[in-house]
């Protein structure tokens, strides 16, 4: 096995969204990148549908004309459905300014755009690198790395971004990992050639249908632009291993306890073997710490039932990126500060609409007849993932407004 050792300013874990988005800002100002990805792409990603929020990081890492050349599944909001009740909300009738419209994308391409834009922005993207080892010890930090041919390197940066996604390299070698404040849920999911012709289906959302008895389980449908879908359950272990079978057997069983979803899939054809996935939300116990910062899901995840994964991703390789440049030019930079702070205070407003879906609270919101409008533009703001704009009193007064405007619903 031969060794070589690499040197370079700034060092990328992974190349999903946050290392992609990170490498390519990084470029733009002028730093030496080196991205380090274990796999190789295209490669199946979970997390299909977008919000309009991460399309301002997309725009600020230059990368909207390849995105939108992408030809993907344009989206203007969410649906939701729970027995028999049905709401919408369009993301271009919202609060916070900023764009109001994004995509529903397979993951193994749009990652691959993203990355590939990385490379035309002069980053070094090398795939079936993966990091085996870290030091942190001294001045500059140096990995160990394995390539999927037998190949092993050094590299030594002035500094590591841990874009690693679940598979959480720092947080595993560092000892940063702590226990995520929510229970253990799991997810089936699939992608089937839909065939769905439902006049009241509507391809531009992704469709949240809520289990007809069991309001903590619920379903998402996300629609490709090629007549296919993105399908999924999300609930307890418990619940999932009530039903019998493979995933796939399992995943058909369970989407066929609520008879709207049932309706919509009459004729899809389930062509593609499901999957599973447990025990996803995770946390760490600090989000930086000296020569690196966390990105992404190498940090927290909370739960999917937002979408709000690839944009926080996204939010936190803008921050840290910005944060990285001054540092590097030589200023004092304070990552607390400007980097954990304002990363966690969207993350924590996520978390109490997350908390307010399975309590049941906002769920009681999102179903509510007769909204005032100004709220409705409020709450669509959150959902369209502007959980950092403090002037929506639903983020900076997140948890007492939710709990007012759930007694008022309910009333
Ligand atoms: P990733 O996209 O996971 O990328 C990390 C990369 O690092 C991978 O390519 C991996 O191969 C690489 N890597 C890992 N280990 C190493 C190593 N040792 N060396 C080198 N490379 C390594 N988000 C949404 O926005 N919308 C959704 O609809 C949505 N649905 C979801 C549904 C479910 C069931 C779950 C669990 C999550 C969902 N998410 C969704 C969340 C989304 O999947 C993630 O938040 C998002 O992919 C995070 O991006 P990332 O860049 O942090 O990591």
């Amino acid at each position: 096995m031969s060794s070589v050792e690499i040197t370079t300013d700034v060092l990328i874990i992974g190349a999903g969204p946050s290392g992609a988005v990170a490498a390519g800002l990084l470029r733009k100002k002028g730093w030496d990148v080196l991205v380090l990805e274990k796999q190789h792409f295209p490669r199946f990603s979970i997390g299909e549908s977008l919000l309009p929020q991460c399309m301002a990081f997309v725009a600020e890492a230059g990368m909207t004309e390849a995105v939108e050349a992408g030809g993907f599944q344009y989206k203007n909001g969410a649906a939701f459905h729970h027995a028999g009740r049905d709401t919408a909300f369009d993301f271009r009738e919202k609060f916070s300014h900023g764009p109001g419209t994004t995509f529903q994308v397979e993951r193994a391409r749009f990652d691959q755009i993203l990355a590939g834009e990385a490379e035309k922005a002069g980053a070094d993207v090398r795939f079936g690198h993966e990091i085996v080892a870290v030091d942190f010890e001294s001045d500059r930090p140096r990995v160990d790395v394995q390539t999927d041919e037998g190949g092993a390197c050094q590299v030594s940066a002035r500094f590591v971004l841990d874009a690693s996604g679940f598979g959480r390299v720092l947080p595993r070698f560092l000892d940063l990992e702590t226990p995520s404040s929510f229970p253990v849920r799991m997810s089936l999911f699939t992608h089937v050639e839909d065939r769905i012709d439902a006049a009241d289906h509507d391809r531009d959302k992704i469709l949240i249908t809520v289990h007809p008895e069991h309001r903590d389980v619920w379903y998402w449908l996300i629609p490709f632009g090629n007549g296919r879908s993105s399908l999924g359950v999300v609930a307890r272990p418990e619940f999932v291993e009530r039903h019998q079978g493979n995933a796939g057997q399992r995943l058909w069983q369970i989407v066929h306890q609520d008879p709207n979803l049932a309706r919509l899939l009459a004729n899809a054809q389930w062509d593609t073997p499901a999957r599973e996935i447990r025990g996803y939300s995770a946390n760490v116990k600090q989000l930086w710490g000296r020569h690196f910062a966390l990105l992404g899901n190498a940090a927290e995840f909370l739960d999917p039932v937002f979408s709000s994964g690839v944009t926080i991703a996204m939010k936190s390789a803008s921050l840290a990126a910005n944060l990285l440049d001054r540092q590097l030019r030589g200023e004092i930079v304070d990552w607390e500060k400007d980097f954990a702070r304002p990363l966690k205070q969207g993350v924590d407003t996520f978390r109490t609409y997350v908390d307010g879906w399975y309590d049941g609270s906002f769920q009681d919101v999102i179903f509510a007849e007769n909204p005032s409008v100004p709220v409705r533009e409020m709450i669509s703001s959150i959902l369209a993932g502007y959980a950092w704009d403090t002037d929506n009193p639903y983020v900076s007064e997140s948890r007492r407004r939710l709990r007012v405007l759930a007694e008022l619903c309910r009333g």
